[in-house]
């Protein structure tokens, strides 16, 4: 099982521990009543959703919304659908996406731009990473954890083909010899 490929630590479960304290407390200072409502894109966001919110301990809103590209895994220009609907009106709202990685930026530039069309208060984005080697389509990130390199990542909830999420490090794959 996955005998082919071998997780590298490039982030440890420490450095991602702090960088959601300085996260949440940048997010508690922009939003000092609380109220947020925080949309998580599964799957790959979950673990870093569940960690932020608990730093952040302000009462918020969690929804979860899964989105799917067509064709070529998450590679295709604005090809993108919403496999699990939001299920929350966003009017009025002070609305903050939770995001796992901005690569190419057309995920995260479609979604903020359905999101805008739906009127919320505010809107802003937080992402663990960036690979902004990558980007296609400019997508605005308010709050971002670490800056990578145009490496394939897996751990703290992000996988490959459903497995290495349960790691605790953020690392990337490759092939054994
Ligand atoms: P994009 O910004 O290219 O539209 O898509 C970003 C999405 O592609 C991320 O949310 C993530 O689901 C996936 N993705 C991008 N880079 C990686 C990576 O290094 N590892 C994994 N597992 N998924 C990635
Ligand atoms: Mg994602």
């Amino acid at each position: 099982m996955n005998s082919r490929k071998k997780p590298h630590v490039l982030i440890t479960g420490s450095e991602i521990d702090d960088a959601v304290a300085r996260l949440a407390a940048d997010i508690r200072h922009d939003y000092p009543g609380g109220g947020l409502l925080l949309i998580s894109i599964l799957k790959g966001s979950f673990i870093f959703t569940a960690d932020l919110i608990r730093r952040i301990n302000l009462p918020l809103e969690v929804h979860f919304i899964q989105l799917s590209s067509y064709g070529e895994r998450m590679e295709s220009s604005g090809e993108i659908r919403l496999v699990q609907p939001l299920d929350c009106p966003v009017k009025g709202r002070h609305v903050l996406v939770v995001e796992d990685i901005v690569d190419t930026g057309n995920t995260l530039s479609f979604f903020m731009a359905n999101l805008k069309k739906e009127e919320p208060a505010s809107l802003k984005l937080c992402s663990l990473l960036d690979k902004p080697s990558r980007r296609v389509t400019p997508v605005t990130i308010d709050y971002l954890g670490f800056t990578i390199p145009d490496r394939f990542v897996v751990g703290y909830g992000i996988d490959w083909d459903e497995k290495f999420r349960y790691l605790q490090d953020i690392c990337v794959l490759e092939d054994r010899e």
